[in-house]
């Protein structure tokens, strides 16, 4: 780049303000957090509005504005058990705290440039354009789950959705290959018909916003960025990903795990961890333990406390169960995710597909298998599995004898070794993505000039 020009694109972008607003749940949080930096890294001030409700620590981010506004939930409405009310409480309960903090820090503030809004938070468009701001979208999730949710309502039309007991579950939706019926986003519990009025809406709200920031690089998703672009061609769209390249190591790092992944051999681990919301019932996590006991590959395993319906932690364990592996098996509430992957002893990732576990995956090299619980995690499995190729769906129910020869296939089978060469060429791919000259870094050059045109 011109260096003339860029001290003069600073020097612009010193003088502005860019207004920030996270949903208060950890996989969309920390890359909102993470958005603000690479932001910041370019000249821009920060402000962060954020909820009561899992408020970020403002002395890890002394650089940034915060501002918190009451959100009124209660503890109970606060809970991610039905994901779908919290997301409509949040579409609610929020929406004067927001205008009343954003019309006092638009009168203290004179160069606001922008809002940048979690998709999630759609009333934003219409308070956004009543202060007559632009208003940016960031999309947590992948570009090709987004491009799913854009099209609920010609799903609809067409007869796939709702999913009920007599839907085809095999059938190939003609309209997006190679996903089926099964691969459409369901939510585990709560109100299917809510589900898809929210989704419809915040597509819409997307659709009508100044434009789309995606974590995620143009090599990985091409396909779903085609079909987002032929729905909305006038929409500026930017994947200026992975964020996870600018992080810091975690506080909450978990040094137990990395001790025990370096007693381990090379690529022989196979990680297991299902995020931060899916839950299993207790038979699905006895069959998981027997499965992994018996594939004989040593695991890393991670047990949120309430990963478990009806259950505290690892109470439903047999008798020395770990014991019996001799160290083969090692469990931790919380794991240093990232650390993990990129560790030399890890082979493979038993995950649920949410979005940043799937791309911290790829980042890594890593090869997975797919477990989707909701949401566009069953998308996401779809092509990790049949369009990247670098994973292997598990798509019956959990039985520990098929889980034993997933594990089998992936970690020793020729079939495994294919996924993971497929993995590592990818994973090439999205390392040079963020360097200077790679797509997701001309991208963000172009959305700070986006951002500015608004002048
Ligand atoms: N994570 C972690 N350690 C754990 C479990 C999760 O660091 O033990 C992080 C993981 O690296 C990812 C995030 O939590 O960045 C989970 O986000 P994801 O989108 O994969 O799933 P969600 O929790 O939103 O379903």
């Amino acid at each position: 780049m011109n260096p003339s020009k860029s001290i003069k694109m600073e020097e612009i972008t010193k003088r502005k303000r860019l207004i920030l607003f996270p949903i208060p749940l950890e996989g969309h949080m920390n890359p909102m957090l993470k958005l603000a930096d690479l932001l910041y890294s370019k000249g821009f001030s920060i402000t962060i509005i954020h909820t009561q409700l899992n408020s970020p620590n403002p002395s890890l981010h002394p650089h940034f504005t915060f501002r918190s506004i009451p959100d009124g939930l209660s503890e109970s409405e606060a809970s991610p058990k039905d994901i779908v009310l919290l997301f409509y409480l949040f579409n609610t309960k929020c929406v004067q705290p927001f205008k009343e903090c954003l019309s006092s820090l638009l009168s203290e503030e004179p160069e606001v440039a922008c809002l940048i809004s979690d998709a999630i938070f759609h009333f934003t468009q219409s308070v956004a354009e009543s202060f007559k701001l632009p208003r940016f979208v960031f999309e947590t999730g992948s570009m090709t789950g987004y491009a799913v949710f854009s099209h609920f309502s010609l799903l609809r039309e067409k007869g796939y959705l709702p999913v009920t007991q007599d839907s085809q579950p095999g059938k190939v939706v003609t309209e997006l290959p190679p996903l089926r019926i099964k691969d459409l986003p369901v939510i585990p519990k709560g109100d299917p018909e809510k589900f898809f009025e929210i989704c419809v809406l915040i597509a819409s709200k997307i659709a009508a916003s100044d434009g789309v920031i995606f974590n995620t690089f143009k090599d990985l998703e091409e396909q779903g960025m085609a079909i987002l672009q032929k729905q909305y061609p006038d929409l500026p769209v930017f994947p200026i990903g992975p964020f996870h390249d600018y992080e810091e190591a975690s506080s909450t790092s978990n040094q137990s795990c990395i001790s025990w992944l370096n007693t381990r051999a090379p690529k022989s681990v196979i990680y297991v961890s299902f995020g931060t919301i899916a839950a299993i019932t207790k038979a699905q996590f006895l069959e998981i333990a027997w499965g992994l006991s018996n594939s004989n590959q040593p695991f890393l395993w991670v047990v949120r406390p309430g990963l478990v319906h009806g259950s505290d932690w690892l109470e439903l364990l047999p008798n020395r169960f770990l014991e019996n592996l001799n160290g083969r098996g090692h469990i931790v509430k919380w794991a240093p995710q990232k650390e993990v992957l990129s560790h030399p002893s890890v082979g493979g990732f038993w995950t649920h597909n949410g979005w940043n576990s799937t791309l911290e995956s790829v980042c890594a090299g890593v090869p997975m298998i797919c477990f989707p619980c909701f949401g566009d995690q069953m998308v996401l499995a779809r092509y990790v599995s049949k369009v990247w190729k670098i994973g292997l769906q598990y798509e019956n129910e959990i039985e520990r004898g098929e889980i034993e020869a997933t594990i089998r296939k992936l970690m020793e089978e020729k079939e495994g070794e294919e996924i993971r060469d497929r993995s590592l060429k990818l994973m090439e791919k999205a390392n040079v993505c963020c360097k200077p000259g790679g797509s997701s870094s001309q991208c963000l050059d172009a959305l700070v000039k986006h951002i500015l045109s608004y002048e």
